[in-house]
């Protein structure tokens, strides 16, 4: 068990999500283990007892979360509103806490999954383990950097941007990653037999996790060796693929997918529109960020098109398309599908984005990290190119 603690540890790291020794994760037992000693130890089994849930995360962020989330702290009045639709819907809202009182951080985590301590970091909880903790914690750094980058271009739009404002934009720019690299030697393709495809799917989310295209536990990946859709598992990681590929038969409409990605009838239906077999869906930051901004200044959707733009939207000739995650009736498994057909990718608003190749994941990752550095380079070309606030920006 303490294994899993370093696991979740070490896997915050290399998302660059904290700092070597920024977490603290805490899992009840007959005694409580602990990924290391702090003296927040015993605040944080108090909350654990309070709240009745077995793991504890208690983490500040590596730059530039660290940097943007202790500015929406405190620029919010006790509450941070996400603008992206996955945190909304997953999350709801992300409370403030000006210190760890152990009461005031059970009382907020008995309504919400997660508690932001002002300055010191965040704290998220599992019911049975570390994942979940893990998981919420991942979501949100990525809604607090989305709602940043998105909220300084509504301000720009409007001329509004601060000094404050400004100043933590320089210093958020100089501590992004650099734009993920859009060539990668993944195994080549086309694979017809199951030892090649099971590998060649757990290389390609590796690869995309690496690359910070997602967060572990989110975004899904697919390849359809005919009639078999193999596909990620439902809540399953996507660095650690193997041994979970769930194969699903097109030709048996009974299968059951059940364990299968909530987002297997995207999956399948992009593969019998596009003739492609691999698909990769992942939660680049700058397409999302870039699909909840509406460029028309005169749009009737005003100040509500980073929930509801009335505009068929576009960035570099990859469509936005409206649709709720999962194979609903609104679901982006109705939007996402045909505008694959001529497409390189699809922006889903609000969420992330859906690309695909012939015969191997080299394709679509290349199409996924070039569409992400195209909306990154737009992002900063909308930033620079609205009022003469930005010849101070450093790049
Ligand atoms: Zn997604
Ligand atoms: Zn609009």
């Amino acid at each position: 068990m303490e294994n899993l603690l370093q696991k979740y540890a070490a896997k915050l790291v290399r998302a660059g999500l904290t700092e070597a020794g920024g977490a603290l994760l805490g899992l009840r037992g007959a005694e409580t283990l602990w990924s290391r000693e702090d003296k927040a130890c015993a605040a944080l089994e108090t909350v654990m007892a309070a709240i009745d849930k077995q793991a504890i995360l208690f983490a500040e962020p590596a730059e530039p979360y660290r940097t943007i989330i202790e500015y929406l702290a405190e620029t919010s009045s006790g509450v941070i509103e996400p603008r992206d639709f996955e945190t909304r819907t997953f999350l709801h809202d992300l409370p403030v806490l000006p210190e760890l009182d152990p009461q005031a951080v059970a009382a907020v985590l008995k309504r919400r999954r997660s508690v932001i301590i002002a300055g010191r970091g965040v704290i998220t909880f599992g019911k049975t383990g570390p994942k979940a903790a893990f998981v919420i914690y991942s979501s949100v750094c990525f809604a607090c950097f989305v709602k940043f980058f998105s909220d300084t271009l509504y301000h720009v739009r409007r001329n509004s941007v601060d000094h404050r404002r400004k100043e933590i934009l320089n210093k958020v720019m100089e501590r992004l990653d650099p734009p993920p690299a859009t060539t990668g030697t993944l195994m080549p393709g086309p694979f017809a037999a199951e030892e090649q495809i099971l590998p060649a799917m757990a290389e390609a989310g590796r690869l995309l996790v690496d690359c910070r295209l997602v967060d572990s536990n989110f975004g899904n990946i697919s390849y359809f060796a005919d009639p078999v859709l193999y596909i990620s598992p439902k809540g399953g990681a996507l660095d650690e693929l193997q041994g979970r590929i769930v194969p699903v038969s097109l030709a048996d409409h009974s299968a059951p997918t059940q364990t299968a990605s909530t987002e297997f009838p995207a999956h399948r239906d992009i593969v019998l529109a596009t003739g492609q077999r691999a698909v990769l869906h992942g939660h680049p930051k700058f397409a999302v960020i870039l699909s909840l901004d509406c460029d028309k200044d005169d749009c009737e959707g005003r100040d509500t098109c980073h929930i509801r733009c009335p505009h068929e939207r576009s960035i570099g000739g990859v469509p936005i398309v409206a649709g709720e995650a999962g194979g609903g009736p609104f679901g982006l498994c109705h939007t996402v599908p045909p505008a694959m057909r001529d497409h390189p990718g699809v922006i889903v608003y609000g969420h992330g984005l859906f690309t695909a190749g012939k015969h191997d994941f080299n394709e679509a990752f290349a199409r996924l990290a070039a569409i992400e550095n195209a909306c990154r380079q737009e992002y900063f070309r909308r930033i620079k190119q609205m009022g003469d606030w930005h010849s101070d920006l450093t790049s």
